[in-house]
């Protein structure tokens, strides 16, 4: 192969990233990074392990002057997010990606370089073919659907790890440690109605322009919620007039803020319904932020229906829309500026003879999540909807103790001069699932900078990879 970086260090690490590049690894897509993994053990004579998720384990001997000490376990996600520019010609299934140079920054043409996570796959592919002189037994584990739900962390059996200290390097900024992560719990709340005859006027309304952003990490920006805003609109319609939900969609992710909302409703008159819309939205656009400063209300005539809900069913539906708790809803008491426990209503779609109401739940806290269900069951019953929980996946909450992140802090500073930041997000990670099932694991999450992930402008810092290989180097060798 040719390679396009020469002239960094340690050189294997970038060779090995742009040897997995061109094996297409999108999620759900992971066999043939899988076989690629397994090919590599059987070269080397390593001890491995592949399983139906195509999740890989490979595990190394320490070196021969550290015999006995204890393994340390290194993990990322092989899959990446699939994105590319409109006119670019990419088929994620079967072509390479086509790297290419920005000065210090390795980008993707057109597409997602897939360092989220594929640096990770690098890195520990250079550790396990002996970049690192002095090291302890490696266990090497290469998860799988990370992307798309947590899947490979999930059904991974955990009886075959023995080290109970963990890097898990899929972080993306250099100085920056994180040490703990809330989980999840997705609810699904259905409206099953009962569709009568349309009668009166038809309005279409529709929320758009707000900013949106993840449901996790820019819950507490004060983003407005574009489902909330619509029942907002819908709550004080009905509170003056007669009016009928006959559609209603808004956002399309559970894990997205949503920036739109539009239904189309039965009102007796039009040009009231009209106004009182108009009139609202100007009240209702003072209480937003700055980043919301797009947000636009439109009431236009539409096409008639051939049916409705009815009132009470419409009535519900509002109910929902504005009655469940959403936002924040408690910060950490010990860590200032985290928030704890937060829901977001990311989706409302419409299928035959249902509404449903999308919402994702985030807490560190196990209870809070056992709460998060109970919440909703109690909002379903008053509004005579069912519920179905699912998606659940644990928390990594904040260890007040811990080895390895005051090992890696100092050598940290030792290389840069400066201190790493130790950081608890509000998101979910791999780490939530393996310390539920390894509890005792000391572990943190660790990486170099990169930019805009999960999109066609994703680029992986150069000069940064070096230094959190040095920074891995001192650590590894003294661990
Ligand atoms: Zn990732």
């Amino acid at each position: 192969m040719n390679h396009l970086i020469n002239n960094r260090k340690p050189i294997s690490v970038f060779h090995y990233f742009e040897e997995i590049s061109a094996i297409p690894r999108g999620s759900f897509n992971e066999r043939a990074i899988a076989d690629y993994l397994v090919a590599f053990a059987v070269a080397r004579g390593l001890e491995y392990s592949r399983d139906s998720l195509n999740n890989v384990l490979i595990k190394a001997p320490a070196s021969p002057d550290r015999v006995g000490e204890a393994p340390i376990l290194l993990q990322g996600h092989t899959d990446m997010v699939c994105e590319k520019n409109g006119e670019v010609e990419h088929d994620f299934l079967t072509d390479p990606l086509e790297l290419y140079l920005d000065g210090d920054f390795l980008r993707a043409r057109g597409t997602t370089l897939g360092a989220d996570d594929g640096i990770a796959v690098a890195i520990m592919l250079a550790l396990l073919d002996g970049e690192i002189q002095s090291h302890p037994a490696y266990e090497c584990l290469f998860t799988t659907a990370e992307e798309v739900g947590l899947n490979g962390a999930h059904a991974f059996d955990y009886s075959q790890i023995t080290a109970r200290r963990m890097l898990n390097l899929d972080s993306e900024e250099l100085g920056v440690v994180t040490a703990g992560c809330a989980g999840g719990v997705r609810t699904d709340l259905t409206l099953a109605y009962h569709p009568v005859a349309f009668a009166g006027e038809t309005i279409r309304v529709s929320v758009a322009g707000l900013m949106g952003g993840h449901s996790g990490e820019n819950i507490n920006s004060g983003r407005a919620n574009a489902n909330r805003l619509m029942g907002r609109l819908l709550a004080e319609l009905i509170a003056q007039t007669d009016a009928r939900i006959c559609t209603i969609g808004g956002g399309s992710k559970d894990n997205a803020i949503p920036r739109e909302c539009s239904a189309v409703l039965a009102v007796p008159d039009f040009s009231a319904a009209q106004d009182l819309l108009t009139n609202a939205a100007v009240r209702l656009a003072d209480e937003l932020s700055a980043e919301d400063r797009g947000f636009c209300v439109t009431a236009e005539d539409c096409e008639p229906e051939t049916v409705m809900l009815t009132a009470e069913d419409t009535h519900r539906a509002v109910a929902v829309l504005t009655c469940s708790q959403i936002g924040v809803l408690e910060m950490s008491k010990q860590i200032t500026g985290l928030v704890e426990y937060s829901r977001n209503l990311g989706v409302v779609r419409q299928e035959e003879g249902k509404l449903t109401f999308v919402f994702s739940s985030r807490s560190s806290m196990e209870n809070q999540l056992d709460a998060a269900e109970r919440e909703l069951d109690l909002l379903a019953e008053m509004t005579g909807c069912t519920t179905r929980h699912h998606s659940r996946y644990p928390g990594w909450s904040y260890a007040p103790v811990s080895a390895l992140r005051d090992a890696y802090c100092k050598i940290y500073r030792d290389v840069t001069g400066k201190d790493a930041t130790v950081n608890v997000i509000h998101a979910g990670l791999e780490c939530g699932i393996i310390h539920s099932h390894l509890p005792d694991m000391d572990m943190i999450s660790i990486g170099p900078t990169m930019h805009d992930i999960h999109s066609p402008n994703e680029a992986l810092d150069l000069n940064a990879t070096e230094t959190f290989f040095e920074v891995l180097d001192r650590l590894i060798s003294v661990l």
